[in-house]
């Protein structure tokens, strides 16, 4: 194998911020790993499991830390290798117990992770970009003007470093959910995006259950069979509309992959027993929430093996819509309860910290707690 395997502008990204020749070793799948040990440096298989324990489950940074390892083959790691990551900057807490981790990469970038509490469980949202290209008219991340792919060791450390922060904390809580929810659209950013979460449930490593985790879209059509072929998550889709005309107001995307195309994507995707799809819908007040609209989703999902996730719209600082006033979404949901669908109504966590599902931009908005 030659050249880190990543796509074309993660690796220009590395390249600029590590002399090219080096490979990101926590970018790797565990098998990626072992081809690379055995035909680059000749070392034997049981190397590679040392490696991806040392950086998936102990979550090391530095081969000198590896102390399993030879002083020689940490040198000659250190020569051609690193291990990938990001660094902490602050820890932001909300009055609800939600916390925003800003994290940065080594061009400089700050991405956004959350940790939001709900009951005695703790779900992360991570983040796939910097920014986002799809454009979403109702989202903040989608204003960022810069957009970058992380890596897939960049998006595994988000829980790694979230495991540290909670470690530290000591009141012996965990991440028990993972949702790739946060900054950025992570079927755009494919490859990185399957080799995290391969990596996140492998079981020398950090051991997460498929069953855990869910990857959310907008609706990368063509990459929504594959990522259930690929590795075994969940998967949740912004529909957000029930019109065509709609949706492409909304989500840009729509113009080239339609809502039927979508809907047929979704029954392609490869359902694991006893699980469902998440349908995601934003409720933008006056626009996308009446009860017609209501009905007509009911018509679209039939047959599909879903629960539908109702988000009231989170305002952000020059956004042009509103948020329903709650009557108005309980009647929405109750439309959708009696068609026997369940629903969740997602009444948003973290606003003082700017942490609610559309407001992360990477920014320090809040008041900062411990870096
Ligand atoms: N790009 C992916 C995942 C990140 S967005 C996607 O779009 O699915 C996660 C969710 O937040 C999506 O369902 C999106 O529709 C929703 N969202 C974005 N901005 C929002 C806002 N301001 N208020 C409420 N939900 C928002
Ligand atoms: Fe991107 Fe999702 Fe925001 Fe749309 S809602 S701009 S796809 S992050």
């Amino acid at each position: 194998m030659s050249a880190p395997v990543q796509d074309e502008s993660s690796r220009v990204e590395a390249a600029a911020a590590k002399p090219a020749a080096l490979i990101d070793l926590k970018a790797l799948t565990y098998d990626e790993l072992s081809q690379w040990l055995t035909a680059e440096l000749g070392a034997p298989r049981f190397r590679a499991e040392q490696l991806f324990r040392w950086m998936h489950a102990r979550r090391v940074r530095s081969f000198d830390e590896m102390t399993n390892l030879s002083k020689a083959m940490r040198e000659q790691l250190a020569r051609v290798a690193f291990v990938g990551g990001l660094e902490l900057d602050e820890v932001l807490v909300a009055r609800d117990g939600t916390r925003k981790l800003l994290l940065r990469r080594a061009d400089g970038n700050r991405i956004e992770s959350v940790l939001i509490p709900m009951e005695d469980r703790i779900t992360q949202c991570v983040s796939s970009q910097v920014g986002c290209k799809i454009g979403c008219d109702f989202c903040l991340t989608a204003r960022m003007p810069l957009r970058k792919n992380l890596a897939a060791s960049e998006i595994a450390d988000q829980v790694y470093w979230a495991q540290r922060v909670l470690g530290e904390a000591g009141e012996g809580q965990q991440v028990n959910n993972i949702v790739y929810m946060g900054m950025g659209e992570p079927l755009d950013n494919y490859e990185q995006v399957v080799r995290s979460l391969k990596n996140l449930i492998d079981e020398r490593g950090a051991n997460f259950s498929g069953r855990r985790i869910t990857v959310s879209t907008s609706g990368v059509v063509p990459k929504i069979p594959q990522l259930g072929e690929d590795v075994p998550v969940n998967l949740a889709v912004s529909l957000n509309a029930t019109t065509d005309e709609m949706r492409t107001r909304l989500i840009p995307i729509n113009k080239r992959w339609n809502i039927a195309a979508l809907m047929e994507a979704l029954h392609a995707f490869p359902l694991q027993q006893r699980r469902r799809i998440t349908v995601e819908y934003v409720m933008l007040g006056g626009v996308n929430d009446t009860l017609d609209d209501a009905r007509r989703l009911v018509r679209l999902l039939r047959g599909l093996r879903c629960k539908v996730n109702l988000i009231p719209f989170n305002p952000w600082p020059g956004s042009r819509y509103q948020r329903p006033d709650e009557g108005h979404v309980e009647a929405f949901g109750a439309v959708l309860r009696d068609a026997h669908y369940t629903v969740t109504i997602r009444y948003s966590k973290g606003e003082d910290i700017g942490a609610a599902c559309g407001q992360l931009d990477g920014q320090v908005d809040g008041q900062s707690e411990a870096a």
